[in-house]
């Protein structure tokens, strides 16, 4: 029995050692060839151009770039909150392009995690309630998603604000409730837009820390849009969009 497990370990091992090129296995997001446009009355505008991305397991990225360039719109494509007008978008291995509304809707629910701008909380809901409410939709028991919810809530810092609306808190804490709701499911990527912009700076520094927190013990795979060079510091790798492509 022994052997047969060493047996295992080592072929695992050799077959890590034989993987000389990059696989489609190492990237948990593959982006291809993205095109999205919205009309707007008689003009087409071109958010995204044909972009392609790989985002590989464990990465923290940021995507950059300036003012209309397309960061959100990319963003929203790659987290399934969207459907470009062509190209594939494959996540861990899932080609979600064939994919109906409703599989999406089931997919970012079980995989994906979101942190907006606004933190997007609710606001007749406390701390526990907004970040348990995917696990309960997932249908966990009452017991395991109150559990999760306050264990989740102790890691970004707020165990004692378990049971506090958002109106009775700072925007640093509203952000990391809405932190705690994104991760809560373990999500294999979690997506930030711009989750910063509406902090001052010790308390965006709080936020990407726990970012990074999350990135390095768990292995959290995170995207994340700023135009902040300082925020970018945080990211493994930077993917610099300009007029809806990619520039580097
Ligand atoms: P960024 O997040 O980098 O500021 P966006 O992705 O929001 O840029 O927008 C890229 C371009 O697409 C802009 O020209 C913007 O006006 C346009 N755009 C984005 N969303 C819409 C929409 N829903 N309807 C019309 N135009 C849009
Ligand atoms: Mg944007």
């Amino acid at each position: 029995m022994e052997d047969k497990v060493k047996n295992e370990v080592r072929d695992v091992e050799e077959n890590k050692a034989g993987k000389s090129e990059e696989s489609s296995d190492d990237f948990i997001i593959e982006g291809m060839d993205i095109v999205r446009t919205f009309k707007m009355g008689e003009v087409h505008v071109r958010a995204l151009g044909g972009v392609n991305v790989k985002i590989r397991r464990g990465e923290f990225i940021a995507i950059m770039g300036p003012s209309g360039s397309g960061k959100t719109t990319l963003l929203n494509q790659l987290g399934l909150l969207d459907t470009p007008n062509s190209g594939k978008i494959i996540i861990d291995g899932t080609d979600t392009s064939s994919m109906s509304d409703r599989e999406k809707g089931k997919f970012r629910l079980h995989n994906l995690g979101y942190v907006f701008q606004d933190y997007a909380l609710l606001p007749e809901l406390n701390a526990s309630e907004n970040v348990y409410i995917s696990l309960m939709m997932q249908g966990k028991s009452k017991e395991e998603y109150e559990v999760a919810a306050s264990d989740i809530l102790t890691a970004v810092g707020l165990g004692d604000r378990i049971q506090q609306l958002p109106s009775k808190m700072s925007g640093g804490q509203q952000q990391r409730v809405s932190i705690a709701r994104s991760l809560a499911h373990s999500p294999r990527v979690l997506f930030a837009d711009e989750p910063c912009a509406n902090l001052d700076s010790q308390t965006s520094k709080e936020v990407l820390d726990l970012f990074q927190k999350f990135n390095k013990t768990k292995g959290q795979t995170i995207v994340m849009v700023t135009h902040e060079g300082w925020h970018a510091e945080y990211a493994d790798r930077v993917i610099k969009l300009k007029d809806g492509l990619v520039e580097s």
